[in-house]
């Protein structure tokens, strides 16, 4: 099974215009060629090909970092070669994670004594820091149940509607039931009540998402701290937190210090947070850390001998690069707390550039917050006649990549453009975006609507004669949104933003 969709697979071969120099016959697509070709040739079709990739620095569909100085870039190539997993042959680059560690543990307020060392594991990225603090909750919560002599087998975890596709995989592949908050027009996080009614004896955790992927809003952790606390007092239940702190766990320490989200809040046992995000490493880092050890139970460690010393390891692959972690030491020590916070504060800003800009077309509806991750997230107010989906489309005329995408169970009838402002993203290219985005409103406008039966809605009565109803702007806004839906579906893009 191919899991991914080629560009075009209509061609059985590949023709290459340049490369013919130094080849005569074209290059099978789907089977491996008969013989070797020059080096020159398989650099030329392969560098030929990619140039149709969207640009990088363009892609304000993701948090993942596409710059770093080029000291780091050194760094990073000199270690391509290098498995991490070798901790043996490379004790240098097992003791940078260490230190990645112990500083982002520190960052995050874990209750640490000066020289204590942290508990945490570099991971590929979020998604899989999450599937391993996922399977500690449920483990400790099976450990726990077992010696009460209670079931054990029915878990569940709860979550926001807004949860990043990872919470998914994690419930499906370690049998976890998924429960979610629904969300609702004009409220795109977790509500920290709502989720504390969703508690029950099998939850192993709450997972709390600081910097909804949807809208960049922090969901209130302090809150949900306090709420669960009082429930777990009159239950006698000691159901947790974890914060998936993916997008903001590099963003709140610096823009809000006083804002606790954090292992100050004792219930919060676990948070991930992504190294290739606004930890602004190249993609291939997330980080997984925990409170203290007993957070973390020692039947999920195992035993490396490295250089006859013990080293526990904690993660679901066995060999993966070193440079991903070489280069996040580098940004943490190159930039300390003083430059991290500088590169925080421009996204911030030109965040605020950019809503400004959107506010004053008048065409829209922010559904971002100002004090979140720099991002933003908007809606047509009128949607009627175009809608996101075609400004998605055409802006990709001008180069931008911005996504449009429906918001999850029960506010599925809002459709929101989102930008993610990361460092490389100007202002220049702030003011640019908003001059593009205006051109095309002024297409749109222009042109037809595609949806021609938006306004009203005929129906043949009993008596035979066709009465036209006037439909409301709200069922106008679902019917469109549910066509664009199926079309963005069917024309393979994914359905999830990530
Ligand atoms: C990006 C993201 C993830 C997944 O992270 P990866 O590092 O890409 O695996 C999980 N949760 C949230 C909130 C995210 O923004």
């Amino acid at each position: 099974m191919v899991l991914s969709h080629a560009v075009s697979d209509s061609d059985a071969y590949i023709q290459c215009t340049f490369a013919s120099r130094h080849l005569q016959t074209p290059l099978p697509r789907f089977k491996m060629p008969e013989n070797s070709l020059p080096k020159e040739a398989a650099f030329q079709i392969i560098n030929d090909e990619l140039m149709l990739d969207g640009n990088p620095r363009l892609n304000l569909a993701s948090f993942v970092t596409t710059w770093m100085e080029p000291e780091c870039d050194k760094l990073v190539m000199a270690a391509m070669n290098k498995n991490y997993v070798d901790m043996d042959e490379y004790p240098v680059t097992t003791e940078l994670q260490n230190r990645c560690v112990n500083m982002i543990a520190r960052l995050f307020n874990a209750p640490l004594e000066e020289s204590e060392v942290a508990v945490g594991v570099g991971t590929v990225g979020s998604s899989e820091a999450i599937m391993l603090a996922g399977l500690a909750f449920k483990r400790r919560w099976q450990n726990k149940r077992k010696a009460q002599g209670l079931p054990h087998d029915n878990p569940n975890i709860v979550t926001g509607a807004n949860v990043q596709v990872c919470w998914e995989k994690f419930a499906r592949y370690f049998e976890v039931e998924l429960k979610e908050v629904k969300l609702q027009e004009g409220y795109y996080v977790m509500d920290p009540a709502k989720a504390v009614d969703l508690v029950d004896e099998n939850t192993i955790c709450v997972a709390a998402i600081l910097g909804s992927t949807l809208n960049g809003e922090f969901e209130d952790v302090k809150l949900l701290n306090d709420l669960l606390l009082e429930k777990n007092n009159e239950t006698g239940w000691d159901t947790p937190i974890h914060v998936d702190a993916a997008s903001g766990g590099f963003i709140a320490p610096f823009l809000y210090p006083e804002l606790e989200w954090d292992f100050r809040l004792p219930l919060v046992k676990s948070i991930n947070v992504s190294g290739h995000k606004y930890g602004l490493v190249y993609a291939g880092i997330g980080w997984a850390i925990w409170r203290s050890k007993e957070d973390l139970p020692e039947e999920l460690i195992f035993h490396i001998n490295y250089l006859g010393a013990d080293q526990p390891t904690f993660t679901l692959n066995f060999s993966k690069g070193s440079s991903q972690v070489i280069a996040q030491y580098y940004q943490l020590i190159r930039l300390g707390f003083e430059g991290y916070q500088s590169v925080m504060e421009n996204c911030q800003e030109n965040a605020m550039v950019l809503k400004a800009g959107l506010e004053k077309t008048g065409r829209f509806t922010i559904a971002s917050k100002d004090n979140g991750v720099p991002l933003v997230a908007f809606s047509l107010k009128d949607n009627t006649f175009h809608n996101e989906f075609e400004i998605s489309e055409m802006l990709r005329r001008y180069g931008w990549i911005v996504p449009a995408y429906t918001m999850p169970a029960d506010a599925q009838h809002v459709t929101v453009l989102r930008v993610v402002v990361r460092e490389d993203f100007s202002r220049t290219l702030a003011e640019r975006l908003v001059l593009d985005i205006t051109k095309v409103l002024n297409e749109l406008d222009h042109l037809p609507s595609k949806n021609t039966n938006s306004q009203s809605h005929h129906a043949m009565g009993k008596d035979g004669v066709i009465k036209v109803s006037k439909k409301t702007a709200l069922e106008t806004q679902r019917e469109v949104t549910d066509l664009w839906k199926k079309f963005v579906m069917a024309s393979k893009k994914p359905s999830k933003v990530c």
